[in-house]
């Protein structure tokens, strides 16, 4: 019997994975972030950065605020 091999897509953008995608491996972010495995499934690490809230930020931008 073949097993029915289960669709994921991307948690961020929605597209269709097919073949590699990226996961979070960390324990206390899988934890905070996803209720199931599925939705730890990005297409790119800059769906995963989106998603996670990453922003770049300038150092000295930053210092003004102080
Ligand atoms: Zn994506």
């Amino acid at each position: 019997m073949e097993e029915q091999k289960k669709e994921l897509h991307c948690s961020e953008c929605g597209v269709k994975i097919e073949g590699e995608y990226y996961k979070c491996l960390d324990n206390c972010l899988q934890v905070n972030f996803f209720d199931t495995e599925e939705e730890n499934c990005f297409c790119s690490t800059e769906c995963f950065d989106k998603y996670m809230s990453l922003e770049q930020l300038n150092i000295e931008d930053d210092e003004d605020e102080i």
